[in-house]
């Protein structure tokens, strides 16, 4: 949505406790501030997905965690035990804890900032799609549209407001009350817009903070995170690897150790990575394969997505695949569009048959 639209209806997005009925049961979804997972806490939820959903965690593109096939109440079971773990701080305010956070960064303001917004009474009333970007200013997570992102720029921090640097600098120790500040100003001032990139004027919520005379130059938001050995920004060793369609499996998940969710439905960790079928090599076909829950999950689906994402045989660029026009779970960024129609595929916006769909996906990603 561009600037000054309206919007109309309630923001419906799902959390722990308010789950979607979806076509195979409750949808829940759980905030991860800054991907962050003890091992402790991951085996837990693959305990809770194995017992009360699917028997998979859903990693989406805001790198929360998703749970599905719940029975009707089975959400209270879900939300104790979430608080159990640490993962359900705030009952007011657990819609609103979304914080992307650079995966490989020390991730250190994520669990300030998670508790400042914690303890704002106000910001419980954010939409349930406000974002907030903590980046280590790798440029991975600032510009992948969050509504108020932190970039370290020189020996100072640039607060980035719509996606925009409006030129807000302030020292590393008043960054998560900026950022919670600019939270509070959108609230003032929204009207039915859910993100600040929609209000028809930005001003009232920069306006009041310090001033620098730069401007960052907008970056572009990568679609694909960081996949076989990487180097963490403190030096330590460890692995990124992606998740096919982004679906990790309760006996994957207790396999595993800390881990960093990563927006890209990846995965990083320390030291090394357990032979579990996630996907450490970047030319891999599997690498930027997303894809919506589909057919028979969701009762809107016109195909089985999930299915056909799967046979995708050739690597390259990103590719989402939908199984209606809404592309739920649609990575931002450059990415192609495989959209499901009545008759077909849109794939980019062009008609094609679901014979051909294949070939002509093969076919973009190579564009
Ligand atoms: S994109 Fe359509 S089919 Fe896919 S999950 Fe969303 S509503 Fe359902």
């Amino acid at each position: 949505m561009s600037s000054s639209q309206r919007r109309t209806g309630a923001d419906a997005c799902p959390g722990a406790l308010d789950v979607h009925r979806a076509a195979d049961g409750g949808l829940a979804r759980v905030r991860i501030p800054g991907g962050r997972l003890r091992a402790e806490q991951l085996h837990r939820l693959a305990d809770l997905a194995a017992d009360l959903g699917d028997g998979a965690l859903e990693l989406t593109s805001r790198a929360n965690l998703q749970l599905r096939g719940l029975a009707e109440g089975a959400e209270v079971e879900l939300g104790a035990e979430l608080a159990g773990i640490g993962l359900l701080p705030s009952l007011s305010h657990e819609k609103v804890r979304n914080i992307m956070a650079s995966p490989l960064g020390p991730g250190g303001l994520v669990a300030e900032l998670d508790a400042a917004v914690c303890a704002e009474r106000d910001l419980a009333e954010l939409p349930g799609r406000f974002l907030f970007a903590l980046d280590s200013g790798a440029g991975d997570v600032a510009w992948s549209r969050p509504d108020v992102a932190a970039l370290p720029v020189g020996d100072r921090v640039a607060v980035l407001v719509g996606g925009v640097d409006h030129g807000i600098r302030v020292e590393q120790e008043r960054v998560v009350s900026t950022m919670v500040a600019c939270a509070l100003a959108f609230l003032r001032v929204r009207d039915t817009q859910w993100r600040i990139a929609e209000l028809p004027d930005v001003a009232a919520v920069v306006a009041g903070f310090d001033r620098g005379p730069d401007r960052v130059i907008p970056g572009t938001p990568p679609t694909g995170g960081p996949i076989g050995p990487i180097v963490f920004a403190d030096g330590g060793r460890g692995v990124g690897a992606a998740v096919p369609l982004g679906r990790l499996a309760a006996d994957q998940a207790r396999a595993l150790g800390d881990v960093v969710i990563t927006p890209w439905r990846g995965v990083v960790v320390r030291g090394g990575m357990p032979d579990i079928g996630l996907i450490t090599d970047p030319s891999a076909p599997g690498i930027g394969v997303t894809s919506c829950a589909g057919r028979p999950h969701c009762n809107k689906a016109l195909a089985d997505v999930r299915a056909a994402a799967l046979a995708t045989a050739v690597p390259g660029r990103a590719v989402h695949w939908a199984g209606c026009g809404r592309r739920c779970g649609r990575p931002v960024g450059e990415v192609l569009d495989v959209v499901a129609t009545e008759d077909g595929y849109l794939v980019d916006g062009r008609a094609v048959p679901g014979e051909r769909v294949a070939e002509a996906v093969a076919r973009g990603r190579q564009d």
